[in-house]
């Protein structure tokens, strides 16, 4: 039975991901420092193949026994939370992903690193592939996820060429589904609880920024398929039918039945105006593809939303009233 460690086990990609392992008979060992994770993502994975340990690792850690795996995804990820918490980013970044690493040399086991589009910063070339270097802002409010995952991903290839860890990078493009903190900043997990509350959609700038979204179970398994390929060079892995953020809003609007009117806000410093994975190199090395439509996956994360204590209050009230 492999034995494999999670960072951010606790999070919302770390909680699916050690769901995922657990199917394919690994032992999992979930680590998190709680700071945008939750106890709560992983609560039903309670068995004897699974442990939780609480522990910052951008601290020494400290795992006894072989390990094969280590896929390090400890990383606060949304725009409110990296703005918010700008120096932790940066060290789990850099400091967390040298200290995974070192385990790794020392364990000889297989790395994976959770890097980003955000590596392409707002991009001069569309759709990214691997090869595009980014268009990233240093020392922008962005640049301290953005420069952390990009000197993240340089220390990886570091490792693998200098002591010939067996590393692997997959560059995350939007991702959404159940398990998302609400009104977390981000685009889907905002929207969603405004249009169940009937509150109104806060777009961002005019809406005609674009983005593409890839259900979590279709990401979790190109990250599987990459995890057990001998690719080292980063791999997109993200879903590439592309919307503007308005054409997002108004599909969660009707998916809801919601009566929520769109209002639009200050666009956030360095926002990308535009967003699509170049997926090619996942089909061809890893026969990867996304399958879940960007209706059946919001679907699924709406209801996920639904059953959340929050939003079981509103709909009772709504009844008293009626
Ligand atoms: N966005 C928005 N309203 C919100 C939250 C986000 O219009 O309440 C926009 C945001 O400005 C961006 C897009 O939705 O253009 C996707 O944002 P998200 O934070 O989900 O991801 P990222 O910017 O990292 O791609």
């Amino acid at each position: 039975m492999p034995r494999t460690l999670v960072t951010g086990g606790a999070g919302f990609l770390g909680s699916h991901l050690c769901e995922y392992l657990l199917k394919k008979g690994h032992e999992v060992i979930a680590m998190d420092n709680l700071l945008t994770g939750t106890i709560t993502n992983i609560e039903h994975l309670q068995c004897e193949q699974f442990k939780f340990i609480k522990h910052d690792v951008t601290e020494y850690i400290y795992v006894g026994g072989p390990i094969d795996y280590i896929l390090h995804f400890a990383s606060p990820a949304s725009p409110m939370d990296y703005l918010q918490l700008p120096i932790q980013t940066l060290k789990v970044g850099a400091l967390g992903t040298h200290k995974a690493l070192g385990l790794a040399k020392e364990k000889k086991a297989t790395f994976l690193l959770a890097s980003t589009s955000e590596v392409y910063g707002d991009p001069l070339v569309h759709p990214q592939n691997e090869e595009y270097w980014g268009h990233v802002n240093p020392v922008g409010p962005r640049g301290v996820y953005d420069e952390a995952k990009r000197f993240a991903e340089a220390l990886t290839m570091a490792y693998h060429r200098t002591h010939g860890v067996d590393t692997k990078i997959v560059r995350i493009f939007n991702t959404y589904g159940p398990r998302m903190r609400p009104n977390d900043g981000r685009a889907i997990p905002t929207f969603i609880p405004q249009a169940l509350r009937g509150e109104p959609i806060t777009v961002f700038g005019d809406g005609s920024q674009t983005r593409s979204f890839c259900f979590v179970d279709d990401l979790v398994e190109g990250i599987y398929r990459l995890l057990m390929s001998d690719v080292h060079d980063p791999v997109n892995i993200g879903n590439p039918t592309e919307m503007t953020i308005k054409e997002l809003a108004e599909e969660v609007v009707r998916l809801t039945g919601s009566r929520s009117e769109i209002i639009y806000k200050p666009l956030p410093v360095d926002d990308p105006k535009i967003r699509q994975p170049d997926i090619t190199r996942a089909k061809k090395l890893l026969g990867w593809e996304p399958k879940v439509s960007l209706q059946d996956g919001l679907k699924k994360t709406i209801d996920w939303f639904r059953t959340l204590p929050e939003f079981q209050k509103v709909t009772a009230s709504e009844v008293m009233e009626e």
